[in-house]
């Protein structure tokens, strides 16, 4: 759907005397990822859209004075499986993921009190709904979503985080991750807004992380190095750390 809307609007860009082209030439990639939506299946059993409502505005402080004082986080590595995700440059986007995940709860684990779930440990396909229903069901107080970009045009690089359209405490989630991973990334997109699935239906705050392109060479280069997944997963983490602690 975001590639017929890239091709309309690139025809209408040129059909249009007034638009130039070189301002045109100079959007690099897609303005939102290319993952599932909103519309792609229908919400989980327990999914609770009034629940999400108060714990998308209740300060993770306010839970830090009671005894459930450490967090329960949901680690969601995309794909997986029969899904590879994006794929580029002899890598495939599930693998990716997986690897960030798994080094990001041993970081967790290692550094802080808290308690992990992983909606997959292994190269499994688990649907979008499945995903949402753990978190749900364990009461994971916020959801991380690992993947990684890809766009038609090479090009297209770079680090971006989602938080679902006007979601107050995602929004601060994604911030804080975004903080940690620009570290890591020259061409920093932004944190962005989307309906995808995994961050409407969750009943808690979630993000969405786009750790680079697979498409693009030199992001492609750092993400086969185990080196720099770990620093992204350990980034991930310290966004984490910041986002319930504060600092
Ligand atoms: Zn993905």
């Amino acid at each position: 759907m975001k590639k017929t809307f890239f091709l309309l609007a690139a025809a209408f860009c040129l059909s249009v005397m007034s638009v130039s082209p070189v301002a045109f030439a100079a959007e690099k990639g897609p303005q939102i990822a290319n993952e599932p939506m909103w519309d792609t299946a229908p919400p989980p059993a327990n999914y609770d859209p009034a629940l999400k409502k108060v714990l998308d505005t209740k300060a993770p402080k306010d839970k830090r004075a009671s005894a459930l004082a450490n967090p329960i986080i949901v680690i969601d590595p995309g794909h997986g499986g029969s899904d590879p995700g994006a794929i580029g440059n002899n890598l495939q986007e599930k693998n990716i993921t997986l690897d960030i995940a798994l080094k990001s709860r041993a970081y967790l684990l290692a550094n802080y009190p808290v308690t992990v779930y992983m909606t997959r440990s292994s190269d499994t396909t688990v649907s979008l709904e499945n995903r949402v229903a753990l978190a749900n069901n364990v009461g994971a107080d916020f959801f991380v979503s690992m993947h990684i970009n890809s766009y038609t045009d090479p090009a297209a690089s770079g680090l971006e985080t989602y938080h679902y359209y006007g979601s107050v405490n995602g929004t601060r989630l994604a911030t804080d991750i975004y903080n940690k991973l620009k570290n890591s990334y020259s061409v920093l997109r932004g944190v962005k807004e989307a309906g995808f699935y995994v961050l409407k239906y969750t009943n808690m705050p979630a993000s969405l992380g786009e750790t680079g392109f697979i498409t693009n060479p030199t992001d492609a280069a750092n993400l086969a190095n185990s080196n720099f997944r770990q620093t992204l997963a350990t980034q991930y983490a310290q966004g984490m750390h910041v986002y319930w602690w504060g600092f």
